[in-house]
């Protein structure tokens, strides 16, 4: 369903920082914009034909926004209509994406729309319905999951989280649920490791999970050996 530019933690280069997306005509809806997220867009080609860019926000760590500023520019600059803004930021307000475009000399309003948004209220754009979510991630910064609504599709991005909300054990709503899944398991982790998603999750519904924000160590056969899906960077 999702397509991924990227599907790494924040130290994978090779998979590159998890960011999913999804074009329907000239929109592209992205999550996130992590440190290398611009540089694969630019060199994969990614807004051919794309007229207008919606960005959502889950969290403000690096390897989650790293390079929006520098996407938003590009977008303003070099695609499109010189000096129009084509992105729309969405995020919760707690998030600060305004605060944190503004110190990288973005105005919202100017180089891009932006969008405040409550949590747990579902909003309405274009092609896609959006909802953001608290997830559990770490204590500094507010982080968000997203429930998505596509094509009569309902999709739930955990964003980064060491956990899964009760309703997402047994799926039955959900057509797919991607989530944050790690090969390290310690004590305090801020992911959720294939070891604890495994404890969460029975094995009759695994087929509606995807992991993402994989680590180096992480081996894809052994989470499908388990059931899961695991997502593949494609362009
Ligand atoms: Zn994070």
């Amino acid at each position: 369903m999702l397509k991924f530019i990227g599907s790494g933690s924040a130290f994978n280069t090779k998979l590159g920082n998890t960011s999913a997306y999804y074009k329907v005509g000239n929109q592209m809806l992205l999550i996130d914009c992590g440190s290398n997220i611009f540089h694969r867009i630019k060199e994969n080609n990614l807004l051919e034909g794309i007229d207008h860019i919606h960005v959502l926000i889950t969290h403000t760590h690096a390897d989650h926004v790293g390079s929006l500023a520098d996407f938003i520019f590009y977008s303003y600059y070099s695609h499109g209509e010189m000096a129009k803004p084509n992105v729309s930021v969405y995020s919760v307000y707690d998030v600060k994406i305004e605060e944190l475009l503004a110190i990288n000399g973005i105005m919202p309003g100017v180089h891009c729309l932006s969008k405040k948004c409550q949590s747990d209220t579902q909003y309405t754009f274009n092609f896609c319905k959006v909802l953001f979510e608290r997830s559990s991630h770490v204590k500094e910064i507010p982080s968000y999951s997203i429930e998505l609504c596509i094509d009569d599709r309902l999709i739930y991005y955990s964003g980064d989280t060491n956990t899964l909300k009760e309703s997402l054990r047994n799926p039955m709503a959900y057509d797919y649920v991607y989530v944050d899944t790690c090969k390290a398991d310690y004590e305090g982790n801020v992911h959720l490791s294939l070891r604890k998603l495994s404890e969460l999750v029975n094995s009759d519904v695994r087929s509606k999970f995807w992991c993402m924000h994989l680590d180096e160590s992480f081996v894809r056969q052994e989470a499908e050996k388990l059931g899961f899906n695991v997502v593949t960077n494609e362009f």
